[in-house]
């Protein structure tokens, strides 16, 4: 079932028993994603454009690795640190630390720097406010 993640605007990934895809292109209503290892892996995938978590992924291509079940507990840390910074009112730094917290050591590894996770929160605080702003 599919797995979204948007950590970068424009820049949303896919993930997949076990592997991570990025945005290849979109046409006919249906997104094309890569693997993430794009230069070494042919593994492909497609989704509906509408297609939300837990829909339907269409894989062709054999991988040329080994899975990684770590890329899921980034995407759901990814999630859970663009919800803190909607919801709540803690500072940006405590939003990251508490991710940093909340996954194991070895995810931890493979997450974003915490520079960028910090841009991510502002730019959700951001439009949290803007969007507050037109109501
Ligand atoms: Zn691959």
């Amino acid at each position: 079932m599919a797995c979204f993640m948007q950590i970068e605007k424009l820049k949303k990934k896919l993930y997949f028993e076990g592997y991570m895809y990025v945005r290849d292109s979109e046409r006919n209503e249906k997104t094309y994603w890569r693997c993430e290892f794009k230069k070494t892996c042919k593994g492909r995938a497609h989704t509906m454009i509408s297609a939300i978590d837990g829909d339907e992924v269409y894989t062709r291509g054999e991988h040329s690795h080994q899975p990684d079940a770590r890329r899921k507990e980034v995407i759901g840390a990814s999630n859970l640190l663009r919800k803190s910074a909607r919801e709540t009112l803690n500072p940006t730094s405590h939003i990251v630390q508490d991710i940093m917290n909340s996954v194991t050591l070895e995810t931890a590894a493979i997450l974003p720097s915490t520079s960028l996770m910090k841009r991510t929160v502002l730019r959700e605080k951001q439009e949290q406010i803007a969007s507050s702003n037109i109501e």
